[in-house]
């Protein structure tokens, strides 16, 4: 799983992502392989797109490259072959905190840090406005548990602070990247299950995220692969099966099939 606390960094000399991207990701031929594991190709030519405003999910097995996959995108590492574009533009050609402006990732366990809500969601757009916060967390579905606190948005979170529930975390979580506002979404969806109504609030707030954006994510739920445009199923590195729900469902018995009869579609080892 990727950690949050991961992206950072920033470099001097690329370019700026341009204001007018559309959000078109594409991985072409991508290869990887880690530095400390030489003999392991832990992608193998991996090609697919996310057109603008789509959802690509991504599915399959444990150790089948999905958070390897996700790490490249957000530029942790760099592919060994192959490229991956942000519309026509390879990322590489990017300054990185530009890029990484343009990206935002919501990761499986949410780490919020010791401060306030306010300063959790306005985390990443130090700049925004009190109301832009506010509006963020109503489309993230939070307002109402954080005007339940006494001390409302400026509630201390994390150790020192007020625990927040599962649920409640990852409404923070989706009301940072509301107030990002970046034009594509990674998100590597929880395994762990929220209660019903939870887990019916975190879906509605991560919808109104998702929409408009191209979003990958990295999904565990069947509601989230039957909602998506695409599904890219990998298993060992490759690409093994692609397409809709429907047309993965309506095809030959394959990896994409035993996944869904597990529930859990990142769980069959
Ligand atoms: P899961 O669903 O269990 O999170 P995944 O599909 O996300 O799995 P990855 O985490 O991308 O899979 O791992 C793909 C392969 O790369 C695995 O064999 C894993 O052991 C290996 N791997 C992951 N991270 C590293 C690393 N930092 N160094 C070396 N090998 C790694």
């Amino acid at each position: 799983d990727l950690m949050a606390g991961e992206i950072e960094g920033t470099e001097t000399g690329k370019k700026p992502v341009p204001d007018k991207v559309s959000g078109r990701v594409s991985f072409q031929n991508v290869s990887f392989v880690y530095e400390s594991r030489k003999n392991t190709e832990v992608l193998k030519d991996i090609s697919f797109e996310a057109a603008a405003g789509q959802r690509v999910a991504v599915v399959g097995p444990s150790g089948a490259g999905k958070s390897t996959l996700a790490s490249l995108l957000l530029r942790l590492y760099e592919p060994n072959q192959g490229k991956i574009l942000l519309d026509d533009e390879n990322i590489n050609a990017y300054d990185l905190a530009s890029y990484r402006k343009q990206i935002a990732f919501v990761p499986q366990e949410i780490i919020l840090f010791g401060g306030t809500i306010r300063e959790n969601i306005a985390y990443g757009n130090p700049e925004a406005a009190f109301s832009e916060i506010e509006a963020a967390a109503e489309k993230a579905n939070a307002l109402e548990f954080i005007r339940g606190f006494e001390q409302g948005f400026d509630t201390i979170v994390g150790e020192r602070g007020i625990q927040l529930s599962g649920g409640q975390r990852q409404r923070v979580a989706v009301a940072r990247a509301i107030l990002r506002d970046p034009e594509v979404l990674l998100l590597d969806e929880a395994t762990s299950s929220l209660d019903a109504e939870s887990e019916r609030y975190v879906q509605a707030a991560v919808g109104r995220l998702m929409k408009d954006r191209t979003s990958i994510v990295i999904a565990h739920r069947l509601s989230t692969v039957q909602a998506a445009d695409r599904i890219v199923v990998l298993e060992a590195g490759s690409i093994v099966e692609r397409g809709t729900h429907a047309e993965l469902v309506a095809g030959s018995d394959g990896l994409y099939k035993r996944l869904v009869r597990m529930q859990n579609l990142g769980d069959l080892a």
